[in-house]
């Protein structure tokens, strides 16, 4: 019998969505799917009209030449923007401007550009995929009771998640089951008075946090809408706390901050968390896949851990399963 796709793809972050535009545009019949309700994975957005938040990745540069390609035509579409805000680093002591650089955002969310890649694709959501096998044509994708059959499947999930899928024999389950994902704990805040620092995020070197930003200052977004994360260490040992016992914590530690920079502790109209089990990650070498068994995986913890190694693991994972589709046709 005919597979129904030539390529599924699971997983609608960046990772799975380059992969997906790839293919695609190589003729393929790609279906993409994903768990959730939206696509983006950790190129999140945390909408509670008016305000919204970036609570996963807050901004991400371009340094290799195929990514650098595909930020040039997001930007010249307005999908993306620079973020030109100062962006500063406390080591406890001290506020330093961090290296200059340049940051991208997606605009006026940070999926944008990963909105823009779905709508040529086919995308089933809230699909989650349960199991996968291999066949005598390709592979068996299994979402509870549904069932697909293709030649080839890409999977672009983080990598605890892809151990658990991927079949024992597989060379690359023990691989993505040897990779350990650091969590995330992430406070999203909207103050009712404006917080007046001379810089609009900042990397932070001691105490829970690691990191803070006043989103509303990326473009195309307005408010006092600001952004916490705690460090890995902290979100470690508060893994399992709820979100109302993170934001009685890490809120009075963003207003100590407040004080030592000199800020009146302001007022707060809203206060959620959100926890990323699996923020970050990365393989210690970078590791050359074969494509041969019609399986392939990709994500930002193959390629360095953030969304240009997203993009590049998918382009990856796209060009040789095409390799294979192409060998194939030659014999
Ligand atoms: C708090 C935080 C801050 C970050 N900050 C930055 C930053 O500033 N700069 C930067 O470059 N990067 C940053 N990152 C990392 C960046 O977000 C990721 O590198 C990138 O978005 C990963 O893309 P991905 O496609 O590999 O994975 P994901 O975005 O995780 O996408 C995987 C997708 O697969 C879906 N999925 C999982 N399991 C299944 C299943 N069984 N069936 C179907 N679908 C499934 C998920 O729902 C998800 O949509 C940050 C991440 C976090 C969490």
């Amino acid at each position: 019998m005919e597979p129904d796709w030539d390529v599924i793809v699971i997983g609608a972050g960046m990772a799975g969505l380059s992969a997906a535009q790839k293919l695609h545009a190589a003729g393929q019949r790609v279906l993409v799917l994903e768990k959730s309700r939206g696509i983006g994975g950790r190129m999140a957005t945390r909408r509670d009209e008016p305000r919204q938040w970036d609570h996963g990745a807050q901004y991400f540069t371009a340094r290799s030449a195929p990514f650098r390609r595909q930020v040039a035509i997001w930007l010249r579409a307005n999908l993306i923007s620079r973020w030109h805000a100062p962006v500063y680093v406390w080591d406890g002591q001290n506020l330093q401007a961090s290296t200059p650089q340049q940051r991208f955002v997606g605009t006026p969310k940070m999926n944008a550009p990963l909105r823009a890649i779905a709508a040529s694709l086919e995308i089933k959501y809230s699909t989650e995929v349960t199991a996968i096998k291999a066949t005598a044509q390709g592979w068996e994708v299994c979402a509870g009771q549904q069932v697909w059959q293709m030649r080839q499947l890409v999977m672009a999930i983080p990598a605890p998640q892809a151990a658990t899928l991927i079949p024992p024999a597989h060379p690359m389950q023990a691989i993505a089951a040897s990779i350990s994902m650091e969590p995330c704990w992430a406070v999203m805040l909207t103050s009712d008075q404006a917080i007046n620092l001379p810089f609009a995020a900042a990397f932070i070197n001691e105490g829970a946090l690691s990191w803070l930003a006043h989103d509303s200052s990326k473009s195309e977004r307005t408010g006092q809408h600001w952004v916490l994360h705690a460090s890995v260490a902290w979100s470690q040992a508060h893994l399992e706390d709820t979100a109302d016992d993170v934001i009685a914590l890490l809120v009075p530690e963003f207003n100590r901050l407040l004080l030592q920079w000199g800020q009146a502790e302001p007022t707060y109209s809203r206060a959620t968390a959100h926890r990323w089990r699996y923020a970050r990650g990365n393989i210690a070498a970078p590791i050359i896949q074969s494509a041969e068994s019609g399986l392939v995986v990709a994500g930002d913890w193959l390629a360095g851990g953030r969304v240009e190694g997203a993009y590049l693991s998918g382009l990856n994972a796209a060009e040789s399963l095409l390799a294979v589709f192409a060998a194939d046709v030659d014999q």
